[in-house]
């Protein structure tokens, strides 16, 4: 496996960062997870747009320009001859000393990984998840905006091992007072009398790539699609709930703190929003070839 790290494709075992990368002393970074389906970066522009925009948001300057980031991610692609693949896009801010000074760090790290995707098993796509509500509550847009993909994703992970312990997969995150955000690692959306809802990004939520793609499809699928506010009350009523992310795609929700949405079946909506998405990863994104 060859790993693009600043500028170069090294050996998986010879990319090694710093301990005293800021990355990993504080989780001072950015990152994307893009995928790739046949040879087609799926949204490629707009993930580097995000990733660009985060570090942005925290005063990070990517010493390479959009067009060079997207080359590094294509051409560690075609080096590690993958067709189909997860890619994890991440800058750090750089080797500094003990202190946060982010002063102190001259030189953004910059590497690429690019591996076989790891999916839900295939039959919870049919059967749907079982998630519920966890306690920690999501980061609030005035301290840590949760639009910035950072590297600190202990609130994420906090949430994450709240849902474990419940003994299920995901969790439903809300913020200070009491709204549905999202999920530990995907956005969230429900349906109600052929209106699809989502929360709206100001609320606290990570503006998905996959959120875009499904709000876009909506109309598509014969729904009105609207971002709003969200309660759990208004969870429990929907008549179909899912989940959406780089890595899950869309995956259907059938039960939420112990009660069943609807008749506890993948809904009619979710199914022809799953077909509409496989079609639109066939077609939009960056070609390459292997
Ligand atoms: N919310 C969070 C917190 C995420 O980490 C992610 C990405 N895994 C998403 C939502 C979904 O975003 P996208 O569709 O761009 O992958």
């Amino acid at each position: 496996m060859l790993i693009y790290l600043n500028g170069r494709l090294v050996k998986k075992e010879q990319a090694r960062v710093s301990v005293f990368d800021h990355g990993v002393l504080y989780g001072d970074g950015v990152f994307e997870g893009i995928r790739s389906y046949n040879c087609l970066v799926f949204k490629l522009k707009e993930h580097i747009d995000r990733l660009y925009a985060s570090a942005q948001g925290i005063s990070l300057r990517i010493p390479i320009t959009k067009q060079q980031m997207q080359k590094a991610v294509i051409d560690t692609l075609v080096a590690n001859r993958l067709k189909d693949a997860y890619i994890r896009l991440v800058v750090t801010r750089g080797e500094g000393d003990l202190g946060l000074d982010p002063r102190n760090c001259p030189k953004p790290t910059i590497f690429i990984i690019t591996d076989k995707i790891a999916l839900y098993p295939p039959e919870l796509y049919k059967k749907g998840l079982t998630i519920v509500t966890v306690p920690t509550r999501r980061n609030t847009p005035e301290a840590l905006n949760p639009q910035i993909k950072s590297l600190n994703y202990l609130n994420n992970i906090l949430g994450k091992i709240e849902a474990i312990n419940a003994g299920v997969p995901e969790a439903i995150m809300l913020d200070q007072s009491g709204f549905v955000t999202e999920c530990t690692g995907d956005n969230i959306f429900m349906i109600k009398d052929g209106v699809l809802m989502t929360p709206q990004i100001s609320v606290g939520v990570l503006n998905g790539i996959t959120r875009s793609s499904v709000l876009s499809l909506a109309s598509k699928a014969g729904l009105e699609a609207r971002e709003c506010m969200i309660t759990r009350f208004e969870l429990f009523n929907a008549d179909e709930v899912f989940l959406t992310g780089t890595a899950a795609e869309i995956i259907p929700v059938v039960k939420t703190d112990c009660r069943f949405i609807a008749d506890g079946k993948v809904g009619r909506y979710t199914l022809k929003l799953i077909e509409n998405f496989k079609k639109l990863t066939k077609k939009e994104g960056v070609r390459y070839a292997v």
